[in-house]
């Protein structure tokens, strides 16, 4: 067995302290629950209220009367599994990108036959919805109408975080499903699935949730399984498709064997998340927010530079790299030197910023001051001298706000 030497803000032997946009740092509770005595999921029929059960629970979360479920692959599975069950050959897709992820989206869209219409916002800051209904109003009076749309809640690679709850009513009232990959915000910033009309809200395991990788959430509208049920072609994939899981309760059939002790783990974090604070799923929120605003602050005072002008997520920062300072030898030293794994971009960012994920269990006070010591001690030696210390204003203003 891997020896733990891990404590909360103390300094780990074996492993190093992960500060990455996810994987995230996993509980102890989360990672015990994964241990707990397995059943046959398939034929054991109590499982399936077992699963449903935190399926319900997820959907507290998220908030959202819509069907949920946990499917066994990574958060791309989700992403492609939207994209194969909505989308047939010739669809008008709408690919909102201000982002990697976003533009990545159209590659799911073609893949399985859609035309992919793209809305191209600032890289810089989040999607200005005042710019994009001007564009719908434009290209659906020009080219017609749209089936659906993709949008990146929180582009990891740059940490834009896009406004969902203005983005998704607008494209309803145009009668556009809305694909939502909130991979990376999901449990730090706030989903609001019914309010803002969200038709499939993918989400993964192991960023905020802070749970292992491996699992996607997917919540999917009433509209959308009506979507998938007019179809002229069958959707065409078995894995991928949403549509097989609509009644997996009613007829006690999963399509596949759940990964049974990943969904434990899975449930023990989401338990977590609904358990702080005082209303469910709040207290976590309020966390995030205070965290990466003090840590803005810090970043800043230092002398540093934001990546972002606007649209920052509260799960992760992007910081510039400061003139003659290679990503990959801070990287090396952060980790060498003071055992904290953080992350570079890639893409158009590659080599340019570096990624310091404060989100799920990363986001507490005494790993992100330790984080931030670390990265002005590592600054410092390669030439760049803090403007202030910026563990320092990290903990006066996190105690403050
Ligand atoms: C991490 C992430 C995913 C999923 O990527 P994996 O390689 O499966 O972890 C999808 N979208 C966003 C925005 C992400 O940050």
């Amino acid at each position: 067995m891997e020896k733990e030497t891990f404590q909360k803000g103390s300094y780990r032997k074996t492993l190093p302290l992960i500060m990455t946009p996810g994987p995230t740092q996993v509980r102890e509770n989360v990672r015990l629950a994964r241990a707990r005595a397995v059943t046959n999921p398939d034929l054991d029929m109590t499982y399936f209220d077992v699963y449903r059960e935190t399926c319900r629970r997820i959907a507290a979360f998220l908030k959202t009367k819509n069907a949920c479920f946990v499917l066994g692959g990574e958060g791309m599975l989700g992403l492609e599994a939207a994209c194969a069950s909505l989308i047939e050959p010739e669809d008008r897709v709408l690919v909102v990108d201000n982002g990697l992820f976003g533009e990545w989206f159209s590659d799911f869209v073609t893949l399985y036959g859609g035309v992919p219409v793209f809305f191209k916002g600032d890289r810089t800051r989040d999607v200005s919805v005042e710019d994009l209904a001007a564009f719908l109003e434009k290209e659906t009076a020009e080219n017609g109408p749209f089936k659906c749309a993709t949008i990146v809640h929180c582009d990891t690679p740059s940490g834009v975080l896009n406004d969902i709850s203005r983005i998704c009513p607008l494209l309803k009232k145009y009668g556009i499903l809305t694909i939502v990959d909130s991979v990376s915000a999901m449990g730090g910033e706030d989903v609001r699935t019914d309010d803002w009309q969200i038709d499939i809200l993918i989400g993964g395991s192991q960023k905020a949730i802070s749970a292992p990788p491996g699992l996607t959430i997917a919540a999917v509208s009433d509209d959308a399984f009506s979507a998938m049920e007019k179809r002229q072609k069958p959707i065409a994939s078995y894995y991928a498709n949403l549509l097989i899981w609509k009644n997996y309760y009613e007829t006690k059939w999963f399509p596949y064997t759940p990964p049974i002790s990943d969904i434990y783990g899975l449930d023990a974090a989401v338990g977590n998340i609904l358990d702080e604070g005082n209303e469910p799923g709040q207290g976590i929120l309020r966390r995030h927010e205070k965290i990466a605003a003090a840590f803005r602050k810090a970043v800043t005072e230092a002398g540093l530079s934001l990546h972002l002008n606007a649209g920052w997520c509260s799960t992760v920062t992007v910081i510039d790299l400061p003139q003659g300072i290679s990503s990959e030898d801070l990287l090396n030293t952060m980790l060498e030197k003071h055992n904290i794994m953080i992350a570079g971009s890639f893409g158009y960012l590659s080599g340019k910023v570096i990624r310091i994920g404060h989100m799920g269990e990363n986001a507490n006070i005494p790993d992100v001051a330790r984080t931030l010591r670390a990265l002005a001690l590592t600054l410092e030696e390669k030439g760049f001298t803090p403007k202030a210390d910026p563990e320092k204003v990290f903990l006066e203003n996190v105690r403050e706000n």
